[in-house]
């Protein structure tokens, strides 16, 4: 855990999410922000940066992460008609929190990717 860290806050409980899932290794919250009609976080609990700090390691954590993605989208009802899953990293990535997450962007036709 890290003492400064938004999404540890919410999985220790210190700031209230719109809770979709949890199990002991992940957990899974509507987006503050959303940008899509369906806007989902899933995140590890453990406090992993970024994509650049996974390690051989984390392998089983990272299979479960994208399977039990996965399963939440299924229980946000965005699965059959498709949804975007999305993991930014660090500046150029547009990474805004340092706490590894999956987007889950559905309930509506995601634009194109661009850069801008
Ligand atoms: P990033 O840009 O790092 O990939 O995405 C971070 C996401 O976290 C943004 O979509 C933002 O809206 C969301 N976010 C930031 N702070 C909070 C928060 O306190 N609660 C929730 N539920 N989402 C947050
Ligand atoms: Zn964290």
């Amino acid at each position: 855990m890290s003492d400064s860290c938004i999404f540890c806050k919410i999985v220790a409980g210190a700031i209230p999410s719109k809770k979709i899932y949890e199990d002991d290794l992940v957990l899974a919250f509507l987006d503050i922000h959303p940008q899509a009609p369906v806007h989902a976080l899933v995140i590890p609990k453990r406090h992993i940066v970024c994509m650049d700090d996974l390690e051989e390691a984390d392998r089983e954590l990272v299979g479960h992460l994208l399977e039990r993605t996965a399963h939440v989208a299924r229980l946000l009802n965005v699965a059959q008609n498709g949804y975007r899953t999305l993991i930014n990293t660090r500046a150029h990535g547009g990474q805004e929190v340092d706490h590894l997450h999956v987007h889950i962007l559905g309930g509506a036709r995601i634009g194109p990717m661009v850069c801008r």
